[in-house]
């Protein structure tokens, strides 16, 4: 039986900076910076011929950036070369980000008959006063266009991102938002919390935004979480939503602590247990030299570590037995804290599952760099 790998293609382009966005994205380059980044993912993923006997990749990522800013022949180019590089499942989830106003229907009909099966759009907000305010190049009708243009060329799994705790934004703003994206109907939703990132406009111009307080945004947090359940989204992780079988596959394989490949600046990868990551260096990537800054061999300690931290982000939580078997210890042994915080709201314990409440969730960083400063 064949090991199961992702791969994960970042697409840096974007057409203007967000200003919140601290992501590598690069706004303006023309597209034969396009097409010659391209050509160097395609030779890196050459790279790797032979390397992953064994394995088979049955989840494909393109993520950005804007990926639906580099060309369908270029998509094109990059997974002809996956398939002819790695054995791709035919039931293999493709995923490309898309950001409203940058695809039409020819764009998607296109990406679907190379094999493109899934989509994430950004929305963020459905007002445009607030799409403006974050720097979004789209207005919530372009969204809606984009939506439809997609929905209509066949696709049939669709993720969309919206955004809490923007400058100015209240409740019923942030109401309004899920009452317009569920109305859609998109198969998946994400929902996070402005955060203000370091080297971001955002960060430059804090002291004159009006910002959400914690308070307000764990309102909004529990709001999302009650809404989108009653609209059939389960909350299978802190930040993500889906109808029933639409869990992004790729993303679980994150949280699961599964193998993946990463191609193009500022991207990870965790294979043979070891987790590299690639330096946002564009002019060295494009110059064909190895930007790989990070290589770090997970000890026993490591992997433990990463375990609690990725598997208490999912709804699942940790099963104590599995805890026991893979690590010979016992969790309460390990974490006795966790009976206390149960008690005061912030986890469950159902038999031998162990996760964080809503309550837990909104403090979830907090709570686990706790747990792993104990363990
Ligand atoms: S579109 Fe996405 S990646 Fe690009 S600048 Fe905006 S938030 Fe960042």
């Amino acid at each position: 039986m064949k090991k199961s790998l992702g791969i994960y293609i970042h697409i840096p382009f974007c057409v203007q900076k967000c200003r919140y966005c601290d992501f590598c994205s690069f706004a303006g380059e023309g597209d034969g910076v396009k097409s010659a980044y391209a050509d160097e993912i395609i030779g890196r993923i050459g790279a790797w011929r032979g390397e992953t006997a064994g394995y088979e990749a049955d989840t494909v990522y393109f993520g950005g950036g804007t990926p639906s800013l580099m060309s369908a022949r270029d998509i094109n180019r990059i997974l002809d070369s996956i398939n002819s590089v790695f054995s791709v499942s035919g039931s293999a989830e493709i995923t490309l980000e898309c950001n409203p106003a940058t695809a039409d229907g020819e764009y998607f009909r296109a990406l679907r008959s190379m094999g493109v099966n899934r989509l994430s759009m950004g929305l963020q907000s459905a007002s445009d006063r607030e799409l403006a305010l974050l720097g979004r190049i789209h207005t919530a009708k372009d969204f809606e266009n984009t939506f439809a243009q997609a929905r209509a060329a066949g696709f049939d799994n669709i993720s969309a991102d919206l955004m809490y705790g923007i400058p100015d934004q209240d409740m019923d703003s942030f109401r309004a938002t899920m009452r317009y994206l569920t109305a859609l109907s998109p198969e998946h939703i994400s929902a996070y919390g402005l955060m203000i990132e370091q080297g971001t406009y955002f960060e430059k111009h804090a002291e004159e935004l009006r910002l959400a307080d914690d308070d307000m945004q764990y309102e909004m947090y529990l709001a999302c979480t009650e809404y989108l359940a009653s609209c059939g989204y389960g909350k299978y992780e802190i930040s993500n939503f889906a109808r029933d079988g639409r869990r992004s596959r790729h993303n679980m394989r994150y949280w699961l602590g599964e193998e993946y490949l990463g191609f193009g600046v500022a991207a990870h990868s965790y294979f043979g247990g070891v987790r590299f990551g690639n330096s946002r260096d564009m002019g060295a990537f494009l110059r064909g030299e190895d930007i790989t800054e990070e290589r770090v061999c997970l000890d026993a300690d490591d992997v433990r570590e990463e375990y609690i931290m990725l598997r208490l982000r999912l709804s699942e939580g940790i099963d104590t037995r599995d805890y026991a078997c893979r690590f010979g210890r016992d969790f309460f042994s390990d974490f006795q804290v966790v009976r206390d915080w149960a008690k005061q709201g912030f986890m469950r314990i159902l038999g031998d599952r162990i996760g964080f409440t809503d309550k837990g969730s909104f403090v979830s960083n907090t709570l686990l760099s706790e747990m792993l400063s104990l363990g």
